[in-house]
């Protein structure tokens, strides 16, 4: 006994050395060298969870651009008040419809089809959608679809260009008034577009993109009232251009504002995005962002919102038209899978259980998409959600 009661002593004299001595000058020393690297601007290496989001960081305002933004908005306001009070009733048709057709150019053609290939489409699609991208006035589609990508991968940490956890405004519109965050520039440069580079639609729009911009932003919304029911040219710039164009762009902010920061989430707790049937209102089906984030590649962007979706509702009516084919979805079982195990309860099904499951952290099962409306018709198959 007495052997025994001696032998234990040793071991636990041991034990009590070991425990804190191996773990954690492990860890400090890997913080260490991800904060070392952080000081010398050197991300490479760097997992979304390490890079984070420094909030001593402070961010840099380019005054051109705050003051370009703020004139911008105020003639927005002016072409409010001229549309209502001053224009025919048919240019105010005409600005709604434009504003219509440029939303669906970045839902549709910018987010959907070439930032996420949700679904593939003809040459003529792909081209109408560009047209009506470039209606929209947000960048070439190619600075576009590289920053949707890198808001995806590094999402709400120093990487993505509009991190909601530095506010709404910052994410809204803040972000395009400042200096980059060195952790977007070094990040960006890793951001895969091969397949942008080799489709020769997309770099024809961002070579020639101030051109395109010019007749098709500006001039042609403009010269259809004037030509076709003689509207002043005035009274319809400021209403078919600037206040339509303010209009659509802070509907397209709200995504990544509004959806960020105010709802719940039904398929991932640990993740910023949200569900926002309010922001799914304004931007025609863009609002379900919990769900959007989980499952990036699904062409619905969205579970139940997908009935309300109007943007959903053009990729189906493209398919039955045979402008588009191979829409990925999410397998049923996934997203109950993925409700059930990270949701916040919220789920209208899955919550319940949702909320009797202990913390179990990400899941980890490959991302799996599921091909419907495919070329050949009644052929359903799984494939790799990047695929
Ligand atoms: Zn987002
Ligand atoms: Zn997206």
């Amino acid at each position: 006994m007495k052997g025994e009661s001696g032998k234990f002593k040793i071991m636990s004299i041991l034990e009590v050395q070991q425990v804190p001595l191996s773990p954690v000058p492990c860890l400090t020393e890997k913080q260490k060298e991800i904060e070392e690297k952080k000081a010398r601007k050197d991300y490479s290496g760097l997992l979304p969870a390490e890079i984070g989001t420094d909030y001593s960081f402070k961010r840099e305002i380019v005054w051109t651009n705050a003051m370009g933004f703020l004139l911008l908005h105020l003639v927005a306001l002016y072409g409010l008040w001229v549309m209502v009070f001053h224009c025919m009733w048919l240019t105010d048709i005409w600005a709604g419809i434009v504003a219509f057709g440029s939303g669906l150019g970045v839902t549709t053609g910018a987010h959907r089809l070439f930032s996420h290939k949700a679904y593939k489409a003809p040459f003529i699609t792909r081209l109408v959608l560009i047209l009506f991208h470039t209606l929209a006035g947000q960048n070439c589609l190619y600075i576009w679809v590289r920053d949707h990508r890198q808001h995806h991968k590094y999402s709400d940490t120093d990487a993505d260009p509009h991190n909601a956890n530095r506010g709404f405004f910052f994410s809204h519109v803040g972000w395009l008034m400042s200096r980059k965050h060195p952790a977007v520039i070094a990040k960006g440069k890793t951001i895969d577009m091969s397949d942008m580079e080799a489709d020769w639609l997309v770099m024809f729009q961002k070579e020639h993109y101030k051109v395109l911009y010019t007749i098709f932003a500006i001039l042609l919304p403009t010269l259809v009232p004037v030509l076709c029911w003689q509207e002043s040219f005035y009274n319809s710039f400021f209403a078919a251009y600037m206040f339509r164009n303010v209009l659509v762009l802070n509907m397209t902010w709200l995504v990544n504002s509004a959806a960020h920061l105010y709802g719940n989430k039904p398929f991932d707790k640990y993740m910023k995005p949200v569900e926002s049937s309010f922001v799914a209102f304004v931007s025609v089906g863009e609002g379900w962002h919990n769900y959007h984030h989980a499952f990036p590649w699904d062409y619905r962007a969205a579970e139940f919102g997908s009935k309300y979706s109007i943007t959903t509702m053009v990729i189906d009516f493209l398919a039955w038209a045979g402008l588009a084919y191979d829409l990925k979805t999410t397998p049923y079982h996934m997203v109950q899978k993925r409700a059930e195990r990270t949701g916040d309860g919220s789920h209208p099904i899955y919550g319940e259980h949702a909320k009797k499951l202990e913390t179990v952290g990400k899941l980890d099962d490959k991302d799996i998409a599921e091909i419907i409306k495919s070329k050949e018709p009644g052929v359903r198959r799984l494939v790799t959600a990047q695929g």
